[in-house]
This record gives C-alpha cells, structure tokens and sequence, in this order.
C-alpha cells in the first residue's frame, strides 16, 4: 500500500468514526425535545412543565413556540428559567385558558423576559391585581389579543393546528366554578397524534364540549381537567377522548388534594399510561405526526 492509499484509508476511517460518534449521539438525545427540534425539525413536542400547583404547557413546532397558561406567581421565576434554558426567546402564541393565578400568575415574568406576538384569552374577567396588569401590559406593548371562540382553528406551523371547542357561548355565569368550566379547551392535531388540552374546564363544561365536539374529541394524550380532581374527568367525557395516555399537572402535597384518588382510578380502570409532574417532573411528548415518544424528567 502506497504513501497515499494509506492516507486514504486513514481518512475514511476517521470519516467513519464521526458519522458513528454523531449517530451515537443523535441516540442519546433522542426523545429531548430541544434537539430533535433543532436537528430534525419536523417534530412537534409538548412540554408539560413541572412549575407546581398550576399549569404551564410549551408547545413547540418547527415553526413556532407557544405557551398555555404560565403557571402560579411564586413559579414564574421558575418557568422563565426553563424557557430561557430551552433557548425561547418568543413566543408566538400564548394562550391563557382561564385567569386563575395558577395559570395566569407566571404572565408579568414572560412578558418582561420574552417577546409575546399574540395572546389568545377565554374572555374572561376578573378583579385580581395579576390580572389587571396581564391586560394593562398587553394594551402597554401592543400585543394582538384574541378572545377565541369555539370552532375557530389556529395553524401552529409546520401543519400542527390548533382547534378551540370551548369555552362555549353564553359562558357559565352564576355558579362557584365558572371561571374554571369557562376554560380554554383546545384539541392540538398533528398527523395522527393528538392532545386535547383541557384548562381546568369541570364536568359542566365537559358535558357541553361533548355535545357540541363530541365525535371528534378522541386524543392521543389528555391534559387531565383540572389537575386531576373529582370534578373533571366525567365518564362519558373521557370515553369520548379514549385517550392512551393522561398528563396531570399537579404540585406535591397541594391543599387541594389533587389529584383526586376516584379520577385516578377511573385513568387506571381506562388502562391510561398516566404521568404527573409532581411525580415525574417535567413531562415531554414528542411526536412526528405518525408515533410518539414520552420522557419525564424523573
Ligand atoms: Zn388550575
């Protein structure tokens, strides 16, 4: 073998070398939704982030960031930490399914820390300080806001959609829970994976959403209503999404008792694979419109 065969070989050895370094590491980093959106770009994933006793969902397509709902006030340091470690620097869509403050409390940090291109909001009001300076801001930086009204779809890019089913029109009025059964219910589609996203919409709403979207509320994956507790996650409702997997969000120890051991039962008696965030922390779905794949930080 001559001087430059043997350089050759030298060569295609070393070539060989780092496509198997590069294909282990692609192995390894399968499923962390940052990299295989940053290196396939084609996939979308669904993070339900581990901020407590609240909400906070980050949606991300090869196209856009969206966040629904932002978690309670003592988290939001929290959850900007956790955008920012996911590199977002704007969100494209930021969707508060009702104004609670463990939904709406982590707003004022997001809006101080990121670029906010739209806001889609239930239409609900309330006299809360938080959500005074939720509206204020929004009006202050001229920020689009839409109050989403049921059938209305939204394209998260790449075709991810987003389709809205409720809170339907006239909202509740004159009950305790209205603010919650007036949620955001939206169902995200991408290829044949589907999450239904549910707020803290309670069996009144559920039994509207059914009526109404009945026939197409069956879902992949179900954000469990309301962290879990007894009063969401009706029977009939959770037939009609049959979905294979439930995600609660939920702090540990909460002073709600959430979730609720009878709505865990009924995930358990549906054979639900069932993942919770003060369990399993952060709970990333990931799918390329055909399968899916979850992880859970712990
Ligand atoms: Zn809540």
């Amino acid at each position: 073998m001559d001087f430059f065969s043997k350089r050759y070989v030298r060569i295609v050895a070393i070539l060989l070398f780092v496509v198997l370094l590069a294909g282990c590491g692609l192995k390894k980093t399968e499923g962390g939704a940052t990299q295989n959106i940053a290196t396939q770009g084609k996939n979308l994933s669904v993070e339900v982030l581990d901020i407590g006793q609240g909400d906070a969902i980050l949606i991300r397509t090869a196209g856009q960031n969206v966040l629904v709902d932002s978690g309670d006030i003592p988290m939001k340091e929290k959850l900007v930490a956790y955008l920012k470690k996911a590199g977002i620097k704007t969100i494209d869509k930021v969707i508060i399914t009702h104004p609670h403050a463990d939904h709406l409390g982590g707003m004022a940090a997001v809006f101080d820390n990121f670029e906010v291109k739209a806001v889609y909001d239930s239409g609900q009001t309330t006299t809360t300080a938080t959500y005074k300076k939720y509206l204020a801001t929004i009006k202050k930086k001229s920020i689009p806001f839409n109050v989403v009204s049921p059938g209305e779809q939204v394209d998260l890019g790449d075709v991810v959609s987003l389709k809205f089913l409720a809170p339907q029109k006239p909202l509740f009025s004159g009950g305790k829970d209205d603010l919650n059964n007036n949620s955001i219910v939206a169902k995200l589609v991408y290829g044949n994976f589907s999450m239904l996203l549910t707020g803290d919409a309670e069996q009144e709403a559920e039994a509207r959403i059914l009526k109404e979207y009945g026939g197409e509320l069956k879902s992949t994956v179900l954000k469990s209503g309301h962290h879990g507790s007894n009063t969401a996650s009706s029977e009939p409702f959770l037939q009609a999404v049959s979905p294979e997997v439930v995600v609660i969000s939920v702090g540990e120890n909460n002073d709600y008792h959430h979730p609720h051991p009878s709505t865990i039962k009924k995930y358990q008696n549906a054979k639900l694979k069932i993942y919770r965030t003060d369990q399993n922390g952060t709970v990333t779905i990931t799918s390329n419109g055909q399968g899916y794949t979850i992880n859970k930080e712990k």
